[in-house]
């Protein structure tokens, strides 16, 4: 199953990104994570991307591809992969479609999720990240077990520095300026399917499932 998830940040996705690579054990790749491990460890695109990373700003494409390029060439993303958060411009979304041509793995879906402003906002100010493994909690809707742990490994839960309101409402302009085009772009292609990101996350789940089943995606797992 390769899969891409689209849509504003906020809406979701990396949650059902992580319930469906644990349901059907394929690699979730979010550059987000990817990106913000870069920065922690200083490497050189870490040190290249904070400064965007920090404002709310798309880190420049080369950055990104190459980060993507090289993940999606890893024996675990053979058999399927989770897009989270990738493509995020039109340019991120032809070179996808190159190296997934190259390498003989096109696209099943890409899933568009549609939420409105005040739901992302009311998310991303509520959500916290575990500091060691990088899993997604929310203080009301996906709460800890154990407030302010993280239930796979007991790491502290933290608020994501652009989580905070003003950078939210700059990331939110920023996928309607730079990202939303490709919304139209997979539909062309014939690959778009929209997703009622306003549902909470076990609700957005079933609807992920059946549409999977209608689709015969679950025989590509
Ligand atoms: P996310 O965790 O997906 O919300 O991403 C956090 C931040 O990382 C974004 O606000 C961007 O600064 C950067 N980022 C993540 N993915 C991309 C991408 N595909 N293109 C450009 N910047 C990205």
């Amino acid at each position: 199953m390769r899969l891409v998830l689209l849509g504003p940040p906020g809406a979701g996705k990396g949650t059902q990104a992580q319930m469906l690579s644990e349901k059907y054990g394929i690699p979730h790749i979010s550059t987000g994570d990817m990106l913000r491990d870069a920065v922690r460890k200083n490497t050189n695109t870490g040190q290249a991307a904070n400064a965007y990373m920090l404002k709310g700003e798309l880190v420049p494409d080369g950055i990104v591809i190459d980060i993507v390029k090289e993940r999606l060439l890893a024996s675990d993303a053979k058999g399927g992969f989770i897009l989270d958060g990738f493509p995020r411009t039109k340019k991120q979304a032809e070179s996808l479609d190159g190296a997934l041509k190259k390498s003989n793995m096109p696209l099943d879906m890409v899933l568009y999720f549609n939420t409105t402003d005040s739901v992302s906002v009311s998310r991303l100010s509520g959500r916290r990240v575990c500091k060691s493994c990088g899993a997604n909690f929310h203080i009301i809707n996906i709460p800890p077990k154990a407030e302010g742990r993280c239930d796979y490994c007991n790491g502290p839960l933290i608020q994501r520095e652009d989580d905070r309101e003003i950078t939210v409402r700059n990331r939110l302009e920023v996928y309607k300026k730079e990202t939303s085009e490709l919304i139209d772009y997979y539909k062309q292609k014939g690959l778009l399917r929209p997703v009622l990101g306003d549902l909470n996350a076990e609700q957005i789940s079933l609807e992920l499932e059946n549409m999977f089943k209608q689709e015969r995606l679950l025989d590509k797992v």
